[in-house]
């Protein structure tokens, strides 16, 4: 790796850009790897955080763009709230709980529930 792949560069021939909802690995390519994912930024528009995860929409062509752990625990429950789930707190507890743990870091409660 060069030292010009990091934030906001080009990784893995995908362009990242913090400032502008982008980045992102188009559905035909390989998934990133851990360490990968963790050299982008989160591509929710105005958050800028470390990535942990990708997530992608059908409507977006499946494009797998990078989310950190606050941002994907809140599209998880914007996703089970929009279900109708009715276990979403203790679902949401245990998924944080987990994340933490992985990622060695409180995750910070950027969502509302119930
Ligand atoms: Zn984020």
């Amino acid at each position: 790796m060069s030292k010009d792949e990091g934030r906001g560069a080009r990784v893995h021939g995908v362009k990242t850009d913090p400032a502008q909802f982008g980045g992102g690995r188009p559905a035909t390519r390989p998934p990133y790897t851990a360490a990968g994912i963790s050299r982008l930024m989160c591509s929710r528009a105005g958050c800028g955080r470390q990535a942990y995860a990708t997530w992608g929409a059908c409507a977006d062509d499946n494009v797998q763009r990078p989310l950190c752990p606050e941002c994907d625990v809140a599209l998880n429950v914007a996703a089970l709230e929009f279900m109708g789930d009715p276990d979403i707190i203790s679902k949401i507890g245990e998924y944080v709980e987990t994340m933490e743990a992985k990622i060695g870091r409180r995750v910070a409660a950027s969502w509302q529930l119930g």
